[in-house]
């Protein structure tokens, strides 16, 4: 009953099998950043892909094409991750397409950045209910299934302010706290039915949202691009280094690999050594 895990990974293996071959993947908010690269990394490892988020729809036209180009099956939904009714819709399209979702990356997020006495109350409940309780929808409209199945990976993509504060974020810290606390009850639950949950933790990920976020605040500080990278962004990261979406993406491969069966609960930092200090 204790015996170790016969799938264990092989180690010559190559990075081309298809170690996902006939599992679907969710990710949420895949139309940009973070998580369209996980949507590109699970699709080259044989995963069938569920896109979702917003934006431009030839992007995502095109995203969905790169997705789908190599014999890789893929679709898209519009739904909305502030609306319970609109996820549960997409995650029974999703089982009717593809029979199941067995990677579940609860990655859609946003921000707003203001003192608490400011904070608009409608910001607090969109990024509460986007960057946190979406999580708990999917999660649970796609447990049982899991159970049933055996086998089922959940990846949350939190923050370094899932496990730090900095001032002036409340809402985002507040919910990327809450979604380590809801991975590590995950974990437990899922534990002996071979559903791990994992948070990841990224520090700065240069994406869309940084980029604009670099040119805001040049403009509103006065100073140079290269000055808000280096006194504002970078301050605290020990590297000095953004880090890119592939990096998050590579650690979601593995942990959606053999070589991630025993690691859940977890939440695990991509910062350049910010939570170090
Ligand atoms: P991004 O803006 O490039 O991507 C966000 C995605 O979420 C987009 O696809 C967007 O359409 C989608 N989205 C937003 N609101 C949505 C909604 N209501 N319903 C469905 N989809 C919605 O940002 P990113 O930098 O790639 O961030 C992705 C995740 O990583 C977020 O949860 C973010 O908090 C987290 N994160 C990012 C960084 C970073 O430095 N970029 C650092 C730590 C954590």
């Amino acid at each position: 009953m204790f015996a170790p895990d016969e799938t264990l990974p092989r180690l010559d293996k190559t990075p081309t099998d298809l170690v996902l071959s006939g599992k679907t993947a969710l990710v949420t908010g895949s139309t940009s950043g973070i998580g369209l690269a996980i949507a590109k990394a699970l699709s080259f490892a044989g995963a069938n892909i569920v896109l979702n988020g917003f934006g431009d729809k030839d992007q995502i036209r095109n995203s969905l094409q790169s997705l789908t180009d190599k014999d890789g099956r893929a679709t898209y939904s519009p739904a909305d991750m502030s609306r319970p009714d609109e996820i549960n819709d997409m995650i029974m399209e999703a089982k009717t397409m593809f029979g199941n979702v067995d990677i579940l990356i609860n990655n859609a997020g946003i921000q707003h950045v203001a003192p608490v006495e400011t904070f608009p109350p409608s910001k607090w409940d969109d990024i509460l209910a986007i960057n946190l309780s979406s999580a708990f929808h999917t999660s649970r409209a796609v447990f049982h299934d899991m159970r049933e199945n055996g086998w089922g990976r959940i990846i949350n993509i939190a923050s370094a302010h899932g496990l730090i504060a900095s001032p002036y974020k409340s809402a985002y810290v507040a919910a990327k706290h809450g979604i380590v606390g809801l991975t590590k009850v995950l974990a437990l639950e899922g534990a002996e039915a071979g559903i791990t949950a994992n948070a990841i933790c990224p520090g700065y990920v240069w994406t869309p949202l940084v980029e604009k976020q670099i040119q805001d605040q040049a403009e509103a500080h006065g100073i140079s691009e290269d000055e808000v990278i280096s006194s504002v962004l970078l301050k605290n990261t020990p590297t000095k280094k953004f880090a890119q979406p592939e990096e998050i993406a590579e650690l979601c491969l593995f942990l959606c690999g053999a070589g991630g069966n025993s690691i859940t609960g977890q939440a695990l930092p991509v910062d350049g050594g910010w939570t170090a200090h």
